[in-house]
């Protein structure tokens, strides 16, 4: 039943309520104009042409402002980035990712990973899982996995409804319907960037075919890995006539299906076309997708790539491949720039997926960040055939930034010395990090035995 209040009880209540509201507004016009700012990296924005050393200023989880000198007491934190590199949040393109359903043996299943623990620790802010799941399961990995992750997790769906369940699913040509594929992808088009067809081993088009439907009707493209190289369906046709431009071919050094010119040891002919008519290349370098026998020569002749991605799983995450910065500085140590390295992980893989809000530093976008150290050592670098290229470049994270609070921090650049006073601006710590001050520690009180 519920509790009558008298009359003037209410009266106050709304007083006190009315006061509280004055002051909050109060309180919010008092902050500084930015919640946190970096001072003094070296910015690299590929997609504004910055190249710098730059301020970058965050508000309400957005970019406010990219530019010379601002100065700290505009902000409520400041953090200095001296020496370091600041970036967009990286994305990466090519991940598995739809863990926790118990099913062994299976992408959708113990193949995956769980996002959150292998992104933000190597600056990385969005994933987009590679056909995992089809239209049938879509909507369980969504509630699984997408909808409770920190890492924005978008997906491409697999041609197979079942998805990347294994064989007995993914050889199914009757299991792949353009139709019902593009209708899920246009009921989630906040989600659903692409369309995946994989590991197909038949004779048929029929994947990459209807694949294509499904890319056309939603208006997002197709990435291939294009299974088992058949003489029915050649590397050639595929990037010349039945993909569009715009497509993705992931696994660009795998040495698996005709990329290299067996003569000059460059990309094949297929790859030069394909590449004129606008489809993209991507790492994906996985478990067993990766050579240094082609990334070199390739690499060497000018065919870089247009996205670096790992195709992270549980087969290649403690292997040559380990994380997108470890793939990111292999290409460094045969030739990349920085700055092309950050673009394929940025700008780039964003325009790939037509998610042009993402992989920029532009006023208003989302403050996704990586702040980047480039270290200077011996590194060794590994590839599927476990044969090494040296390099004296290393790619590490120092900082990582999503919707404009700090996520991760690998030597608390943020934090104050234990012993010094805390920090002023402490309240209002929930605007510019994750790793806010908690309320009192309550861990010493004891228990309650809960009824089992
Ligand atoms: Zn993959």
């Amino acid at each position: 039943m519920m509790k009558q209040f008298p009359k003037r009880t209410i009266a106050r209540c709304s007083i006190v309520l009315s006061l509280l509201a004055a002051s909050s507004v109060f309180a919010q016009s008092d902050l500084p104009a930015y919640d946190l700012l970096l001072r003094g990296g070296h910015v690299v924005d590929a997609k504004n042409h910055i190249d710098s050393v730059m301020d970058v200023a965050i508000k309400d989880g957005k970019i406010a402002k990219v530019a010379a000198n601002i100065p700290s007491t505009d902000a409520l934190k400041t953090i200095d980035a001296k020496g370091l590199y600041v970036t967009p949040g990286l994305i990466d393109l090519h991940v598995h990712v739809y863990n926790g359903t118990g099913e062994r043996g299976s992408y959708a299943g113990d193949n995956s990973v769980p996002p959150d623990g292998f992104t933000f620790r190597v600056g990385v802010t969005t994933v987009v899982d590679a056909g995992c799941s089809g239209w049938k399961n879509f909507e369980d990995f969504k509630q699984r996995i997408i909808d409770r992750s920190k890492t924005r997790v978008l997906a491409m769906l697999n041609i197979v409804g079942s998805g990347m369940r294994g064989d007995k699913y993914e050889q199914n040509i009757a299991d792949m319907d353009g139709e019902a594929t593009a209708q899920m992808a246009l009921k989630y088009p906040q989600t659903v960037v692409g369309i995946k067809t994989a590991h197909f081993g038949g004779p048929e088009w029929t994947p990459v075919e209807q694949a294509v439907i499904a890319g056309t009707k939603a208006n997002i493209p197709v990435m291939v890995d294009f299974g088992t190289d058949r003489p029915t369906r050649p590397l050639y046709d595929l990037l010349t006539k039945k993909l569009r431009p715009g497509d993705i071919y992931t696994h660009m050094y795998s040495g698996l299906r005709q990329e290299q010119d067996p003569a000059t040891l460059g990309p094949s002919k297929a790859f030069i076309e394909g590449r004129k008519r606008g489809v993209f290349f991507d790492t994906g370098t996985g478990g067993g997708s990766f050579k240094w026998s082609l990334a070199v020569p390739m690499v060497k002749d000018g065919f870089i790539p247009d996205s670096i991605s790992t195709d992270l799983h549980i087969g290649s995450m403690n292997g040559a491949t380990k994380d997108e910065l470890n793939v990111a500085s292999k290409m460094m140590a045969i030739g990349l720039s920085l700055q092309e390295t950050i673009a394929e992980m940025t700008s780039h893989p964003a325009h790939e997926i037509k998610r042009e809000d993402l992989g920029n530093l532009s006023q208003g976008s989302v403050a996704d960040i990586a702040v980047l150290r480039v270290e200077k050592g011996h590194y060794g670098f590994t590839d599927m055939q476990n044969t090494r290229v040296d390099g004296t470049e290393k790619l590490v994270a120092e900082l990582t930034i999503k919707d404009g609070k700090i996520v991760y921090d690998l030597n608390g650049m943020e934090a104050k010395l234990w012993n010094e006073p805390l920090d002023p601006n402490a309240k209002n710590a929930s605007r510019w990090t994750t790793f806010a001050p908690r309320p009192p520690d309550t861990h010493n009180t004891p228990a309650k035995e809960m009824p089992h």
